[in-house]
This record gives structure tokens, C-alpha cells and sequence, in this order.
């Protein structure tokens, strides 16, 4: 019996929380506050990881 449900793991680095935006402490010219985006890392903004075997299926079918 094969298992079709497939979960995305939760990144371990940000718990999730991918992105934080931070305030710059200055206004915009349009006079909203200023903030830049970071995202994590690890998971580059997505908030999970891909399992390692998946990856893996995904070599061997390509090749
Ligand atoms: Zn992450």
C-alpha cells in the first residue's frame, strides 16, 4: 500500500515564519514607514523544506 499524502516539513531555521519585515525608522516620500522584507536563508522564503527523497525521485525520473 503505497502513502499519497504527502506533507511539507516545516523549515527548522524559522519555525514556518519565512519572511520578517522590518521597519527602517524613516518614511517613504509618500510618507508610509519604510520597511525591507528578509526572508530565511535556509528555505529562501517558502517556510518548508523539501524532503531529501523526494529530491531524489525527482533526479532518477529526470535522468
Ligand atoms: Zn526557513
Amino acid at each position: 500500500m503505497s502513502q499519497t499524502t504527502l506533507t511539507a516539513r516545516v523549515c527548522r531555521d524559522c519555525d514556518g515564519f519565512a519572511t520578517a519585515t522590518i521597519t527602517t525608522g524613516f518614511a517613504d516620500v509618500d510618507g508610509t514607514r519604510g520597511t525591507v522584507r528578509v526572508n530565511c536563508p535556509t528555505c529562501r522564503g517558502l517556510g518548508h523544506t523539501v524532503p531529501a527523497l523526494r529530491t531524489t525521485r525527482a533526479v532518477r525520473g529526470a535522468a
